[in-house]
């Protein structure tokens, strides 16, 4: 099944979940900016991902690293061992990166756009520069493809993160117990978006696991979501997409 099947099939699921368990009463489904998020959806689901990994693909055929890394090193290891390093190794990666989109400024610009989010749902998941994905998957893709990961094991991860990322970003009462040390939840997420005006700021990067914000004290999690999402002068920050898809570039 192609990924374009599952994605639909995940965010259908979220949009039931959300009006039979809402964490927040009073949000509607169909919320201010819902089209531009659907946009983003569309786009940065599939069509963004797909270049980056040809143009990994392409780059990879004109410079060939073999001298300095060992290529297809993961190649003829078992499928679960994979999985599981794609988990841990990868997730770290991320959530390194993430930290850097909030503490360099030129990349907060980018990262902006998702913080732009002030009515929070699966939907929001997806709300995000493409620039910002330039970053995310060249970290990301770039080893895949030579460490020679199997494309099944990298869809698999790909689902996973999609679940996650929805259930992180929805706007869900279903809490984790003990599993919140492991894995990202509505919960903890909403605190990653809180305005300044709110709480705490620069918490909660994970992306699919919690574990290394647990680990490295960046973890805040209060039994109830701020007043307030967003930034410091979120109010003129450009609500349209093509203003959006600008704004890093105007500074
Ligand atoms: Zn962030
Ligand atoms: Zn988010």
């Amino acid at each position: 099944m192609v990924y374009a099947v599952w994605l639909f099939w995940i965010s259908l699921a979220f949009v039931f979940a959300e009006r039979l368990c809402p964490w927040r009463k009073n949000q509607p489904l169909l919320r201010p900016r819902i089209l531009s998020d659907l946009v983003y959806l569309v786009f940065n689901a599939e069509y963004l991902g797909i270049l980056i990994a040809l143009a990994a693909q392409r780059l990879l055929s004109i410079y060939n690293p073999e001298p300095f890394i060992t290529r297809n090193l993961m190649a003829d290891k078992p499928k679960w061992l994979q999985f599981l390093i794609l988990l841990i190794v990868f997730d770290f990666l991320q959530w390194c990166v993430h930290n850097a989109l909030h503490r360099i400024p030129f990349l907060w610009r980018f990262h902006k756009v998702h913080h732009s989010i002030v009515d929070m749902d699966w939907l929001g998941d997806w709300r995000f520069h493409w620039g910002e994905i330039f970053v995310y998957r060249s970290v990301l893709y770039m080893p895949a493809v030579i460490f020679g990961f199997a494309p099944a094991v990298l869809f698999s991860y790909g689902i996973l993160n999609t679940v996650i990322g929805h259930y992180a970003h929805a706007n869900l009462r279903l809490r984790l117990g003990p599993l919140k040390y492991l894995l990202n939840s509505p919960q903890m997420h909403i605190w990653h978006h809180n305005h300044p005006d709110s709480g705490p700021i620069n918490r909660n990067f994970g992306i699919t696991l919690s574990l290394w914000d647990w680990l490295f004290r960046t973890a805040y999690m209060p039994a109830n979501p701020p007043l307030h999402l967003g930034f410091e002068g979120i109010e003129t920050y450009p609500k349209s997409l093509p203003g959006q898809w600008l704004a890093p570039f105007r500074g």
